[in-house]
């Protein structure tokens, strides 16, 4: 008798919760509804945020467009304002974002800021010591991390839109689904390219990630963020290093310059070796709206056909 009490009062109280949509959680204020516009700092966030989030409820904007670097991008007077209106910020971490750590301290002070580095403990990432951090700020390419980190968002999204929870949690399987095909598919297109030929020349590390997940070596003369200067010694080195390997194509990326990739050129051709540069491969941003590369997928997707294609 007093357990079919117990259980019909905790009925009752939780009918009375569920009956209450806007019942305070605790004594915090903390239940204050968000506002739904999203400010994200690349176009990868971009694709990531659109695909969890239900369409057409949120006005999500990405502060950098296609083709753009943003280990050295500055913020404008305008961006700063877009990101002080924003409901909710978000950033990619491990200072991929290299001129932003200011202004995201103080958003931080007054706004939501969710960073999608912060889903990792620091053993998953990949340490170079040119970095800031330490650590490669480049773990889309890393496809399961980049699940890891969309699980993470999610989560955080979940909690500051749990009237969309529902609709957030199936996104995130379908949009998980989704890249653990690609993931098995890009395996397939690389595997005409054979074991000493693996081998990525592009002009800033970008895809160390890549590299570690499918079986690549990588190379690049500028290390690992774009704002690095190369030199006369960089440049003969790494034609040293392709004319030993064999390597027949370097890769250019669409969020830098080809000078580095034509210098390295010129000085195969001055030793009678002959190097293609490939088609170009998508960085550090999505490709322009309208091409094949304008979602994370397609991005993936082509660039593993350029590789396979250069290199088999
Ligand atoms: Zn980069």
């Amino acid at each position: 008798m007093t357990n079919l009490l117990k259980r019909l009062s905790l009925l009752f109280a939780f009918a009375i919760v569920a009956c209450q949509p806007n019942a305070p959680k605790g004594d915090s204020n903390e239940e204050e509804t968000i506002g739904n516009h999203i400010v994200v700092t690349t176009s990868l966030l971009r694709d990531m945020v659109e695909n969890l989030l239900p369409k057409g409820e949120y006005k999500i904007e990405s502060l950098m467009g296609s083709g753009v670097d943003p280990h050295i991008y500055k913020p404008t007077r305008k961006d700063v304002q877009r990101l002080r209106e924003a409901d909710v910020v978000i950033f990619n971490g491990l200072h991929l974002e290299g001129r932003m750590g200011e202004i995201k301290e103080q958003l931080a002070k007054k706004q939501r800021v969710l960073t999608a580095s912060d889903a990792f403990n620091k053993e998953r990432f990949i340490n170079n010591s040119e970095f800031e951090d330490g650590q490669d700020p480049h773990f889309w390419f890393d496809l399961p991390m980049w699940i890891d980190a969309g699980a993470h968002i999610s989560r955080e999204l979940k909690e500051l839109y749990p009237h969309h929870s529902d609709d957030i949690a199936n996104n995130f399987e379908q949009w998980a689904t989704a890249i653990k095909y690609l993931y098995r598919e890009v395996f397939e297109i690389l595997s005409v390219v054979p074991e000493n030929k693996r081998i990525i020349i592009t002009s800033h590390d970008a895809l160390s990630y890549f590299a570690r997940e499918f079986s690549f070596e990588v190379n690049s003369l500028q290390g690992s963020s774009t704002s690095a200067e190369f030199g006369v010694k960089d440049v003969k080195d790494m034609v040293d290093f392709i004319i030993s390997n064999e390597i027949p194509a370097i890769f250019p990326e669409n969020i830098t310059s080809d000078q580095a990739l034509e210098a390295i050129v010129k000085g195969c051709e001055k030793r009678g070796y002959e190097l293609k540069i490939a088609e170009e491969l998508y960085s550090d941003a999505l490709g322009e709206a309208g091409t094949d590369a304008a979602t994370f997928e397609g991005m993936v997707r082509a660039n593993a056909v350029t590789i396979a294609e250069a290199l088999k």
